[in-house]
């Protein structure tokens, strides 16, 4: 069932033309349409008041790069802000705690997202304490720009907001929910390039196709993910997967 009150998404940035972007398509795209969630992106550069509208300024100490201006980022903030705003704000941000299934999970219970994308070397350390931002990474890598990994958070937070999702159930069997990767999938033809579908997955046999499934799913997890598979070795108290 959709929610009676969207889930409000406010993005800061200084390309507000990149959005909604691929958030604009498909089940997102959809889900915005049928309002279960809205989007307010608002250009940073908007909270600029003086001549030139700068929003960046050298890094005090010296070094390369520009960094976004502290002033300039809370008025941009202050003014995203709704009425009595309880939503978690947001700095996409290569320092942060890493995006995770658990954490788009825990962001989903939320009435929305304020979320600031960075740009340059990144922004003044002071708003990141003054206006209270929680930091979330999409991986160890660098971004040119916040934008991108905004995207991926909203992505996968919009897909499980209620109503999104066709079948209740689909979001469950997905790598990371279980804490293993997800078996292989196959589709007709039976035969391709000579290659099988695996036999047991035509057998009807329910019982034997799941166990299967679990067994593809512990062996990919342990060979590709050593660190996915010792936290489901200690949550599952199995000792058998050396
Ligand atoms: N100097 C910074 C990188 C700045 S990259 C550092 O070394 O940590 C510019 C902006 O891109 C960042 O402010 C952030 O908003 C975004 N960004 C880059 N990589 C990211 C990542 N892995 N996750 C989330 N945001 C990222």
């Amino acid at each position: 069932m959709p929610q009676d009150t969207p889930f409000a998404a406010s993005v800061l940035t200084l390309y507000p033309e990149m959005f909604p972007g691929p958030l604009g398509h498909a089940l997102a795209g959809r889900a915005l349409e049928r309002g279960i969630w809205q989007l307010d992106v608002r250009n940073i550069r908007d909270a600029a008041t003086d001549r030139h509208r700068m929003v960046d300024d050298t890094p005090a100490g010296g070094g390369p790069g520009m960094v976004l201006k502290p002033d300039v980022l809370a008025r941009a903030i202050d003014d995203a802000l709704l009425p009595g705003d309880a939503r978690p704000r947001l700095l996409m941000s290569p320092r942060g705690e890493p995006l995770t299934q658990a954490l788009v999970r825990e962001l989903t219970a939320q009435p929305g997202l304020l979320i600031v994308c960075g740009r340059f070397e990144g922004v003044d350390e002071r708003v990141i304490e003054g206006r209270n931002l929680r930091e979330v990474s999409v991986g160890d890598y660098i971004l040119s720009g916040g934008e991108v990994a905004a995207m991926c958070l909203l992505d996968a937070v919009v897909r499980l907001l209620p109503g999104v999702m066709g079948k209740a159930e689909s979001g469950e069997h997905e790598s990371f929910e279980t804490g293993l990767l997800e078996h292989p999938h196959y589709t007709r033809p039976r035969t391709w390039e000579g290659r099988e579908i695996p036999e047991v997955l035509l057998s009807g046999n329910h019982a034997e196709i799941e166990r299967w499934r679990r067994g593809q799913a512990e062996r990919l997890t342990r060979k590709r993910r050593p660190d996915l598979w010792r936290n489901w070795q200690r949550m599952h108290g199995g000792d058998d997967g050396d």
